[in-house]
């Protein structure tokens, strides 16, 4: 039995518990990271990513935190401000959203957008009725991990996986000198807290060799199983995708994988002799709204961050941050 020595205990190392721990270690506390599932594992490492809510409980803290991840990707993107490493993993990209409808509002994701303007219609692509074109933040997902990881590291936290905890009493005993224990267990929050209100909403994308795109897609329809999108991140493009809600399966499916390829296809042709290097499935947390909030138990604090849906990338920053909040609070012993 392995016994971690740290103040706090965070569980999960998706987006949600990586950036907590790194709010959380930079903040001098000690801090150790344990997970079911490594970074390179996680639902987080699937996602496209694009920043825009979506699949979310939209609430009014929404808006908030997707506005401080939004200025922190910007700043550690910078090239004189930020973080080298994360050149070419955080960056702007000029894109269309794209819809099947004709009458159809843009897409929540781009509704924020500061530079969208309809398409002319010689530029809505083939099989779709009306798109968009904008500017957007777009995150190569295992290179951010693994950034977050390193910088995590940087300042002194420490992780244990493979470990898969059965219930929030069982944390405690993984770590007997914690006070706080923070649960960013995203889908596995439903079996783990246990919380119902988690559904998850699977999604498979298929990882191809990037044949020349510099501009990202996404094309969407009010039937929610007709989801095309498209992400270049350098050498390699992001082909998706699916939203089965209630799915468990984290196999990639031959025949998903093949109507992915070719419904990307018939928007970028070059992506038809595409080698197909990878494919990905995750689990969207979705919830009915975000959990985040502490909680009592016993001489431990649990604080909560999970539930992020669609958009846990989008919300990342802003969630961790106050999540990093309530639990530097209840170490000081505040009420
Ligand atoms: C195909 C796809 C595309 C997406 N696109 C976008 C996008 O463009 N923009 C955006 O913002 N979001 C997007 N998302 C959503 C985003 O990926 C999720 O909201 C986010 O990854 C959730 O992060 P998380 O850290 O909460 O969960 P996860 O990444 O699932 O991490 C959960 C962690 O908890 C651990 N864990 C779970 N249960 C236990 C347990 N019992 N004991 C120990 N550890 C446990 C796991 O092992 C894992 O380490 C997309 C998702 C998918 C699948």
């Amino acid at each position: 039995v392995i016994s971690l020595d740290a103040d706090v205990l965070v569980l999960g190392a998706g987006v949600i518990g990586l950036s907590t721990a790194v709010c959380l270690a930079e903040a001098g506390v000690s801090v150790v990271v344990a997970a079911a599932d490594p970074p390179e594992r996680t639902t987080s490492v699937a996602a496209g990513a694009i920043w825009g809510p979506h699949l979310v409980g939209m609430d009014e803290r929404i808006d908030r935190w997707a506005n401080v991840t939004l200025t922190s990707l910007a700043r550690l993107s910078h090239p004189e401000l930020g973080a080298n490493e994360l050149a070419g993993i955080v960056h702007r990209a000029t894109g269309i959203a794209a819809s099947r409808e004709s009458d159809a509002p843009a897409p929540e994701f781009a509704a924020t957008s500061s530079d969208l303007a309809p398409c002319a219609p010689g530029e809505v692509p083939p099989g779709y009725a009306s798109a968009w074109r904008l500017t957007a933040t777009t995150v190569a997902m295992p290179g951010y991990l693994g950034y977050l990881a390193g910088r995590f590291g940087r300042a002194g936290g420490k992780s244990a996986f493979p470990a898969k905890i059965g219930s929030l009493s069982d944390a405690s005993r993984l770590a007997p000198s914690a006070r706080v224990i923070v649960n960013c267990t995203g889908c596995g929050a439903r079996d783990l807290v246990p919380d119902p209100d988690v559904v998850p909403v699977r999604g498979q994308v298929v990882v191809a060799a990037n044949p020349g795109i510099t501009e990202f897609f996404v094309g969407t329809s009010r039937d929610p199983g007709d989801l095309t999108y498209v992400f270049p991140h350098g050498d390699v493009v992001v082909l998706g995708g699916t939203e089965q809600r209630g799915n468990w399966r984290l196999d990639p499916d031959p025949a998903t994988a093949e109507r992915i390829v070719a419904a990307c296809a018939a928007i970028e042709p070059a992506l038809r002799e595409a080698e197909v290097l990878e494919h990905r499935v995750g689990l969207r947390p979705a919830r009915s709204r975000v959990r985040l909030e502490a909680e009592r138990s016993g001489n431990v604090t649990i604080v909560h961050n999970y539930g992020h849906g669609g958009s846990g990338v989008t919300l990342s920053w802003g969630c961790a941050e106050d999540a990093a909040e309530l639990a530097l609070v209840a170490l000081a012993g505040l009420p």
